[in-house]
């Protein structure tokens, strides 16, 4: 007998609606680009977003358009998350730290109609400007007009009614779009549909996962362009927490002077943010007040066990490790310490929250080996799959990586695992031939790719090395020609119209032979050993 209940599409005008009715005295604030702040509201946002949903109808964007932003953190920047999924067309952030090249390929992979960007990534966006074909620009502005042919954002909404009906909306309709690195060549979509943005949002706020309550104050660092902020955003407006935004300000000092002034409770980042964060407190450990905050999600990258110990015993910070993908919207296991477990010595227990953590509930895992599922015994590996209702089941438009997806559902991550017997699973290696560097990804075969066109190179193979700041930094192994000779400069110098500047190698070492498999790929586990003691500064 089927159950009685109605149904109820789970989409983002549900949110936007909560937010305006129950919400609309919490404060959103955000940091300019001239470090002022902006002080708003959900019920002001509420408002500014039905007007801007009639302000992008009037220009022509229909149901299933995309639309590209180009933007730091900011409240306009979540006025964009909101009208756009409204109008039943598709959000799609851009990640201005890419290089020019890779943003136009993107947004005419994607089809771009219109794009939203902040006044000062205008010079990123100039960069690619010839190569792409929105319909129109909108410039978030600061005060200055924007340039000929562009629009501006405020005179462009303050016409128009704040009330707007949605089009019929089925929870399965894209809602947003981010795109990943690929091992090869080509960035991949990943749409994220309303229904998958709700129940990842509901999840996150448990209190087991993220933990984001009302009564919370959340500053999301991780920037809004990757996996929509790791849907914090969103997740903050169904719970009606207050929002701080750090705009283009992501120093270690900007981003502790709005955890003590705005009473930040919660936020999270990469890492690198919070490696430079622990140095500065380190400087000036009474500088600032963070006795408000509870909680600093650490994601993107292996939190280092050393950091979570550090802020813990020297500040009483608490860091919560969280692991996702942009193929998960992001969000699939967080390390909090079980019931039963908070007897174990301190050590094992900070060697537990230093692992990736446990799947959060919708989040189905499976460690896959050589010959099959491994046991879960915290020592044998595999390559972790995952399947749930935020995870992607095939790339936008894509056909060429669709052997990531498993027939029976499973998306295979490329991340290499271990699971203890608790289900505590901890990342040992990544299969994908992919660096990540501050958060931000760099493919080595591209890398190497570009390397083996210049003539005086035979060979060459791109590796990760530690890194104590940016987890990891490329290190380029190069054979020369016969006869041939070439310069670190050289190289560097043919590399750098490629690739953004954060891509390029931190070294050039040259060899007489690559290591290789018995299949005759570089072995690249072989190269790691041999320059484990290389310095990087
Ligand atoms: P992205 O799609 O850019 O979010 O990158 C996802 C990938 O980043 C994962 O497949 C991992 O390789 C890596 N990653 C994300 N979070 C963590 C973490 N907490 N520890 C180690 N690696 C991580």
């Amino acid at each position: 007998m089927n159950a009685l209940m109605m149904q109820f599409p789970l989409t983002l005008p549900h949110v936007l609606e909560r937010m305006g009715q129950f919400f609309g005295r919490i404060e959103v604030v955000s940091r300019r680009p001239d470090k002022s702040l902006h002080r708003t509201t959900y019920g002001e946002i509420h408002g500014r977003v039905l007007k801007l949903a009639n302000a992008l109808q009037r220009l022509g964007v229909k149901p299933g358009d995309r639309v590209a932003t180009l933007g730091w953190n900011h409240s306009r920047h979540l006025e964009a998350y909101f009208a756009i999924p409204l109008m039943g067309a598709v959000l799609h952030t851009l990640n201005p730290r890419l290089s020019p090249a890779d943003l136009s390929y993107i947004m005419n992979h994607a089809d771009d109609t219109v794009l939203l960007v902040d006044d000062v990534l205008v010079p990123v966006y100039e960069r690619f400007r010839a190569n792409v074909h929105p319909r129109n620009v909108i410039v978030w502005g600061n005060g200055m007009r924007p340039a000929e042919g562009l629009l501006d954002y405020e005179d462009l909404i303050a016409p128009e009614l704040n009330a707007f009906t949605p089009p019929p909306l089925d929870e399965n309709q894209a809602a947003g779009l981010c795109y990943t690195s690929g091992t090869t060549g080509k960035p991949k979509g990943v749409l994220y549909s309303h229904r998958s943005i709700i129940l990842h949002s509901l999840v996150s706020a448990l209190p087991d996962a993220l933990g984001l309550k009302q009564t919370d104050t959340m500053m999301p660092v991780v920037p809004m362009f990757h996996v929509n902020a790791w849907g914090l955003p969103v997740t903050a407006a169904m719970m009606g927490t207050k929002q701080v935004f750090p705009g283009p300000h992501l120093d270690a000092v900007s981003l502790l002077e709005l955890i003590d002034g705005e009473k930040v409770t919660i936020t999270a980042g990469v890492p690198t943010i919070w490696i430079s964060i622990l140095e500065a407190l380190d400087k000036e450990p009474a500088r600032f007040d963070h006795s408000r905050l509870h909680t600093m999600v650490v994601g993107g990258s292996a939190a280092p066990q050393s950091m979570i110990e550090a802020y813990e015993k020297r500040h009483g910070l608490r860091i919560l490790h969280a692991w996702g993908m942009t193929e998960m919207s992001p969000i699939g296991t967080v390390s909090r310490i079980k019931a039963g477990l908070e007897t174990l010595p301190e050590a094992e227990q900070f060697r537990l929250r230093a692992t990736q953590g446990l799947p959060v509930p919708l989040v189905e895992v499976r460690v896959v080996g050589d010959n099959g599922p491994v046991p879960w015994d915290g020592r044998s590996m595999g390559e972790l799959h995952v399947r749930g209702p935020w995870i992607a089941s095939s790339y936008f438009q894509n056909p060429v990586e669709a052997d990531k997806f498993t027939k029976d559902g499973w998306l295979r991550t490329g991340d290499v695992v271990t699971m203890d017997g608790e289900g505590y699973v901890r990342i040992t290696d990544r299969s994908k031939d992919l660096i990540k560097s501050g958060g931000e990804w760099i493919s080595s075969v591209d890398l190497e790719n570009a390397l083996m066109g210049h003539p005086a190179v035979k060979e060459a193979a791109v590796i990760a090395l530690p890194h104590e700041k940016w987890a990891e930094r490329p290190v380029a192994c190069v054979v020369l020609k016969d006869g041939r000779t070439a310069t670190e400069q050289e190289l560097r110098d043919f590399l750098t119209p490629l690739f953004a500047a954060f891509q390029l190698p931190d070294a050039f070492v040259f060899l007489d032979v690559l290591p290789r498999t018995a299949t005759g790929k570089f072995l690249k586990s072989a190269l790691r050993e041999q320059l484990k003691a290389l310095k990087l500064s």
